[in-house]
């Protein structure tokens, strides 16, 4: 780090062993005196160091003067200073923490050299939390600017609106609840996952008072200035994650990326090739109820029935038959890698366009752990919120010559203004994507996905297709003669949360399914790894071996709390503690 110092006489013995102190550990200081103890005055020291920290041209201060406190009143009259005086290591930390504080001051007379080191090492390596903490140290600089109408209207600072708990307690209530909810229970649907601080903290700021219906530079609202800031972020980030020819990050959702997509390439009653919700597809895919099955003539495909993989065969023969104008590749509960080679030749055989729903597996993708779809398709949906850790969403990626097509659809063909604050969590999420740590955690994801397949197969139980490529698995509990509706209950009851699903030929019906299905993104965000999953699959297999005993339950419960105590989730640290 480059570190500005200065002292004033009294401080003057102390910023001598304060730089020895910096030097020995590698900064580099730039000492702006005093150079001895003839008498000085503070306030020129600190002006100095404080506008050297303030412009960035030092990473941060370190000022001494007889208490340490005078410098720290000089010094914060700096716009930009924020100038903190250290009397212990607690209380330094704290300040680094939730002020961000840029400048230590230091009292010559009541700080020894030992001291100065410690309290120097925690203020040097302490980093700053963000959060809330990051709204009040805005705060803190807006005061800057409205200094001077304060003194002279008499105006007041208004304290920020009253908080959730004051306005509507229920809410608050139900919000707090949540937070307990996630901290203290297992989340096993693979279709969830804990987004950052960072993505939470967009998702809640103020864009989202903001239309801009239009897209960056081409809108139909004025003050869209910093929408287009995080909208091009957005768009060229994704750009180069997933190597795609075009980005139109504005849908609301998986499905309405689908809806516009498809209304991109199709008119209704065209006809077109899903993959069978029972075998792993999504709603949006053709099912009867979903816009999708009402609007398009959807031919279903499958899965063989020996080893639960797609039937690429029997897709190729169904293509030949009813000439689809799409073909969809992708689902919500298929473990597999798709052959994206054998869907393109497939489609390129019948001139159908191909578009890919990656809105599972799209994490996988960009850690590039899994093949990319946009080499191989004409158009890609995806959600944001599963594997790619993002904000509750929809994406679509596409070949230039479907660009100007997908941008009409998403807006104004199916949607009116963007979320910008989604869509700023969707900037955010994209960045943290490009990020060595996206990679090491995707490929936990997938060896902790195996490692559940391992363990529920050892417990006894059927995994379809025989285990997992991705971040998901099927079980077929029914393969213990357990139907998937009850094994959601209890495992519920023991606060390991998971979501009950058909398997292929299932013999169930969909509302009662022959399966569970179970996903790692979120135990692996949480630190999860492969001894874990192992313990999480045989709580499962011990809830579900009686099923319906409480002692059982309240046992696992004890267990999955224990767990959930070892890997403490984030927002656990937010829940408000009291009213
Ligand atoms: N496509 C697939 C493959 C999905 O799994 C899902 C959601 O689970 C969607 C689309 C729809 O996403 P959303 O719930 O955001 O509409």
């Amino acid at each position: 780090m480059r570190i500005a110092i200065g002292a004033d006489h009294a401080g003057f013995p102390l910023k001598e062993q304060v730089r020895a102190v910096l030097e020995r550990r590698g900064h580099e200081v730039v000492d702006y005196g005093t150079d001895s103890q003839q008498s000085t005055d503070y306030p020129d020291y600190a002006a100095t160091v404080a506008c050297e920290v303030a412009a960035g041209r030092a990473d941060r201060g370190v000022l001494v003067c007889f208490t340490g406190v005078g410098m720290s009143m000089a010094a914060d009259k700096i716009p930009g200073a924020r100038a903190a005086l250290g009397t212990s290591p607690d209380q330094v930390r704290l300040v680094r923490q939730h002020n961000d504080a840029n400048i230590l001051t230091l009292g010559g007379k009541f700080t020894d050299a030992a001291t100065a080191e410690a309290l120097l090492e925690v203020f040097l390596e302490t980093p700053f939390e963000g959060g809330r903490h990051s709204r009040r140290v805005a705060k803190i600089a807006l005061l800057e600017g409205r200094a001077e109408t304060l003194l002279t209207t008499g105006e007041t600072v208004e304290p920020m609106a009253r908080s959730l708990a004051e306005v509507d307690p229920e809410v608050w209530e139900a919000v707090r609840n949540e937070v307990q909810r996630q901290h203290s229970g297992l989340e096993l649907i693979a279709s969830e996952n804990f987004t950052s601080e960072a993505v939470l903290e967009a998702t809640g700021s103020v864009f989202t008072n903001k239309y801009a219906e239009g897209y960056p530079a081409r809108r139909y609202y004025g003050g869209c200035q910093f929408v287009d800031v995080v909208e091009n972020l957005a768009r060229e980030r994704a750009k180069q994650i997933f190597r795609a020819e075009h980005v139109n990050v504005q849908p609301h959702s998986g499905s309405q990326a689908n809806m516009a997509a498809y209304a991109a390439v199709l008119q209704p009653g065209d006809t077109v090739l899903g993959m069978n919700l029972s075998h792993g597809g999504h709603l949006t895919h053709g099912h009867h109820l979903n816009f999708s099955g009402k609007t398009y003539k959807v031919v279903p495909y499958g899965v063989r029935r020996e080893d639960e993989v797609i039937d690429y065969d029997e897709l190729r023969t169904l293509a030949l038959d009813h000439r689809p104008k799409l073909i969809i590749a992708g689902g919500s509960a298929y473990p597999r890698i798709l052959d994206f080679p054998r869907f393109r030749q497939i489609a390129d055989e019948v001139e159908a366009v191909l578009l890919v729903d990656m809105a599972h597996f799209s994490g996988l993708v960009a850690a590039g752990l899994h093949p990319n779809p946009c080499d191989w398709a004409d158009i890609v949906t995806s959600t944001t919120h599963k594997t790619l850790r993002g904000p509750r969403a929809g994406l679509i990626l596409c070949r230039e010559k479907y660009a100007a097509a997908v941008d009409k659809l998403v807006f104004p063909g199916t949607q009116g203004g963007p979320l910008v604050h989604v869509v700023a969590a969707k900037a955010v999420c994209f960045l943290e994507a490009m990020q060595p740590e996206f990679i090491s955690y995707q490929k936990q994801v997938v060896a902790n996905a195996r490692a559940l397949a391992r363990g529920m197969a050892k417990a006894g139980f059927r995994v379809v297709s025989g285990g997992t490529d991705t971040h998901l698995l099927l079980v077929d509990v029914f393969s213990k003669g357990i139907r998937g509706k009850e094994a959601e209950a209890a495992l519920d009851q023991a606060h390991l949360t998971v979501n009950k699903n058909t398997i292929p030929f299932d013999v169930n019906p969909p509302l009662n399914p022959s399966g569970i299905r179970l996903g790692s993104p979120a135990v692996t965000t949480r630190g999860f790894r492969e001894p874990e999953m192992l313990e999480v699959a045989g709580l499962i297999a011990e809830v579900l071996g009686s099923l319906h005993s409480e002692e059982t339950r309240q046992s696992v419960r004890r267990r999955v709390a224990g767990l959930a105590e070892r890997f403490p989730l984030y927002v656990w640290r937010m829940a408000p503690a009291a009213k």
